[in-house]
């Protein structure tokens, strides 16, 4: 057995520029997840897609064709059922995006267009490009995974209809409404390169190279909201979306650099908060102040496709890292336990809202990423498999020449222990590789119950190289152990509990005493590390999670005594979570987080 560990490429380091990636996604189809992610696809499935009122809520405008300005996100909504009809096989789920792709294609005009807007204020009224697009990108998808003809037609008129009308566009068109172009058509590129890849047609191309300079597109970061928005999140990562798939179709080098300063950005400059959201009011920041309009649910998405892009790209396992703690903190604390509500932001401290109704950009670009979670979880590589997220599934693929089942069996995140049992059609050799989390210090692997030698190096691949036949087995274990992480600017002399991947909050309702106190008094809490035990059973978030139990006392003088409370600190999704960072008795006890910084 030749074991050997794989040092990650840095994201920041020059790299080549590979125009095929170095991991490749599963067949959305091929992938069946359990655990929490698995159950988080289920409700969006089950008691968020299937339930909301396409025919009150989404369709009527894009019959009507009488508005000025304004958005639905029925493209977006069009490619989450699409996504998860494909991977569930349901049939409400297929009847639901059949019907929706039928509504968009008899509503659209003889020239193409799809949109809601009265003919006066198609493509330049607020967000007309944006709806537009995101249908042609919704219809390509039914063809991508439906194979349904009429919807690329569809997908190609709505696209030539913006290409045919750009020309037309007043100069600085969008600062009428005091948003830059940039921001207005979000998206737009990405779409293009897409029907280009989809279809051939070079004209698609040509409008990102020429008349979007995709290529020559460097914006630096704009920190704080003002006129034009240029600091968007949600814009600029889709921007850099768009330039690595351009990548994909004629490698350039300087198309990887504005996604790596925004990646840069996140983990250098304190962009990034402690639960992998970003930004305030939708724009970059960098004070880490972690109250209300944090972490907007379309940034949050744009940042897992930018790290799944590049780990696809590049294979720095710190990629993963990151697309794993966004997930099951800041993503998932975006939807209500039962999976009926979502969120447009997520705060780590203060109440946390419910955005009102199922329209608009954020709940279609949750659906849209919970969706595309199982193609987060292996890759292939190298004529091998790799596991970046670690849940309870099962995938089919081939490795080695030969066709492969992989289940995973695990309880993860409420364990560290993962079971990968392969199970090949025949004999084959080829390389297993398994992401070890930058906090997974200690972590141990065996193959058929054989210790691997030698540490593991925590954010690397470990790689196993060997000849795999049916029943082999591979074991790791990640230590789960507390660790109180330090916060930084705002949040300086305060720390917070993590758990592996999870971040822990406060939920005050439960506890005597303070369950009426706002997030700012919470925060004030000092938490006594030495009081910190195993975890305890907590159903307020997900059925089977877990609580941290912690001695803490209330803002005073005196903490040479017992703390006086013992609180529950639940996983950071509990929809009445208000407080995620505290002082310490001990301030020596806290760490950094190990996905800030870039060395090794
Ligand atoms: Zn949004």
């Amino acid at each position: 057995m030749r074991i050997a560990l794989v040092l990650a490429l840095s994201a920041f380091a020059a790299a080549p520029s590979p125009a095929d990636d170095t991991l490749e996604p599963l067949d959305l189809r091929q992938v069946k997840v359990r655990g929490e992610i698995g159950r988080r696809l289920e409700i969006t499935l089950k008691n968020n897609l299937l339930v909301l009122d396409a025919e009150k809520d989404f369709l009527p405008p894009f019959r009507e064709k009488s508005r000025n300005d304004g958005y639905i996100g029925l493209g977006k909504l069009i490619d989450a059922a699409v996504r998860l009809a494909a991977w569930s096989g349901d049939e409400k789920a297929i009847a639901l995006k059949k019907r929706l792709v039928e509504e968009v294609l008899k509503a659209q005009e003889a020239d193409g267009y799809p949109g809601l807007m009265k003919p006066q204020a198609r493509m330049w009224g607020l967000w007309d490009v944006h709806e537009v697009q995101y249908l042609a990108w919704g219809l390509l998808s039914d063809h991508r995974f439906f194979g349904e003809k009429a919807s690329l037609e569809g997908a190609r008129k709505a696209a030539d209809f913006l290409l045919a009308r750009w020309g037309t566009m007043p100069d600085r068109w969008g600062e009428k409404t005091s948003v830059a172009v940039d921001v207005a058509v979000t998206g737009l590129e990405r779409t293009m390169v897409a029907l280009h890849r989809a279809t051939g047609d070079r004209r698609y191309l040509d409008f990102v190279l020429r008349e979007r300079a995709l290529p020559d597109w460097d914006l630096g970061i704009v920190i704080g909201r003002r006129p034009l928005i240029e600091g968007h999140i949600y814009a600029y990562l889709s921007r850099c979306l768009a330039q690595l798939e351009l990548h994909r179709v004629q490698p350039d080098a300087k198309l990887l650099a504005p996604s790596r300063r925004a990646v840069d950005f996140l983990v250098r400059s304190d962009g990034l908060a402690l639960t992998g959201g970003a930004g305030m009011w939708e724009i970059w920041t960098d004070d880490q102040d972690v109250r209300g309009e944090l972490g907007e649910t379309c940034a949050t998405a744009y940042q897992l496709r930018v790290y799944d892009s590049l780990l696809r790209l590049e294979g720095d396992p710190r990629m993963g890292d990151l697309i794993e703690r966004t997930v099951h903190n800041t993503l998932f604390a975006a939807q209500s336990p039962d999976g009926r509500r979502l969120r447009y932001f997520a705060p780590l401290e203060g109440k946390r809202e419910y955005w009102p109704g199922d329209t608009y950009c954020c709940p279609c670009n949750y659906r849209r990423i919970v969706s595309e979670l199982p193609q987060m979880i292996y890759y292939r590589t190298r004529g091998g498999l790799a596991v970046n997220l670690y849940t309870a599934s099962e995938a089919k693929t081939e490795a080695g020449g030969a066709a492969l089942v992989v289940r995973q069996e695990t309880d993860y995140p409420n364990s560290g222990k993962v079971v990968l049992r392969l199970d090949p059609a025949a004999p084959a050799r080829f390389p297993l590789r398994l992401r070890v989390p930058l906090w997974a210090a200690g972590a141990k692997a065996a193959v058929n119950g054989q210790a691997v030698e030698g540490p593991l190096r925590p954010g690397t691949f470990l790689e196993i190289d060997r000849e795999w036949k049916v029943g082999d087995a591979v074991t790791l274990d990640l230590p789960l152990a507390w660790r109180l992480v330090k916060g930084r600017k705002r949040q300086s002399g305060r720390a917070a509990v993590m758990r592996g991947p999870l971040v822990f909050c406060l939920n005050p309702s439960p506890h005597k005493g303070i369950a009426n106190w706002d997030g700012a008094d919470l925060s004030r809490i000092t938490l006594d590390p030495a009081s910190l035990g195993e975890p305890v059973p907590s159903d307020a978030v997900r059925p089977g999670g877990l609580a941290c139990r912690v001695r803490a006392w209330k803002p005073s003088f005196d903490l040479s005594k017992r703390g006086e409370m013992e609180l529950a600190l639940t996983e950071f999704p509990d929809p009445d979570g208000k407080a995620t960072y505290f002082r310490l008795r001990d301030m020596s006890a806290a760490v950094d987080d190990e996905l800030l910084g870039g060395g090794k």
